[in-house]
């Protein structure tokens, strides 16, 4: 793994602030389900975006994710067999799936529900959710060997220790976030602040016209 976690926050941020310019307020319904990502996520508040709307911080909490998620799996595989064992399995399994399209995402996009909400009474007639898990179920293998109590206890151990240490990462990330704080503040009010503003009064000016109902 290139540089230390400190270095690639600050490259990460680097990244997502070159991307931001491209941002544009959605015209789109808003999200009816809350991201699990971003809601109520310390490494947003760290770096200020409590408040941004969701597609700017989302980008961002991906990019972070990606640096905690690439400094864990580092450290699982030089420290944790077992548990370093099941996840190049499961990987495996999942590489021989035709269609998996939550994979090679930009980060702007990656985590996100890939189909939209169903309204109540009208079902979609596929979802990529859908075609995915049958996908899955075609080459589907033989049940894995069911681990013994020892392997049991042995692999929650490690997987207690990989938790352990996302979580001392995520502090770390926060930590160095702070130092990017005014940065990101600057490109929040430079880029995405107006846009905003632009698309109130537009609101604005439209509930005012003759054409609305009501005006
Ligand atoms: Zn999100």
């Amino acid at each position: 793994m290139e540089g230390s976690i400190e270095a690639r926050v600050s490259r990460e941020t680097d990244l997502w602030l070159a991307w931001l310019p491209r941002w544009r307020p959605g015209t789109h319904r808003g999200r009816p389900r809350l991201c699990r990502r971003c809601f109520g996520s310390p490494i947003l508040s760290a770096a200020g975006l409590d408040d941004a709307p969701h597609p700017v911080q989302h980008g961002f909490s991906m990019r972070m994710k990606g640096v905690i998620d690439l400094a864990v799996d580092d450290y699982t595989e030089r420290n944790l067999p077992l548990l370093a064992r099941e996840i190049r399995l499961a990987e495996a399994r999942k590489s021989k799936r035709p269609y998996r399209p939550g994979e090679g995402l930009d980060p702007e996009y990656r985590g996100l529900d890939l189909d939209p909400e169903e309204t109540p009474g009208q079902p979609f007639l596929f979802t990529l959710g859908g075609l995915e898990q049958e996908a899955a179920a075609e080459v589907a293998d033989a049940p894995p060997r069911p681990f013994t109590e020892e392997e049991k206890a042995a692999l929650r151990e490690e997987v207690r220790l990989a938790d352990e240490f996302a979580k001392q990462l995520g502090r770390r990330v926060c930590v160095e976030l702070s130092r990017h704080r005014d940065r990101i503040a600057g490109a929040v009010a430079r880029v995405v602040e107006p846009q905003i503003a632009e698309l109130l009064a537009d609101l604005d000016r439209e509930l005012d016209s003759p054409a609305w109902p009501g005006a």
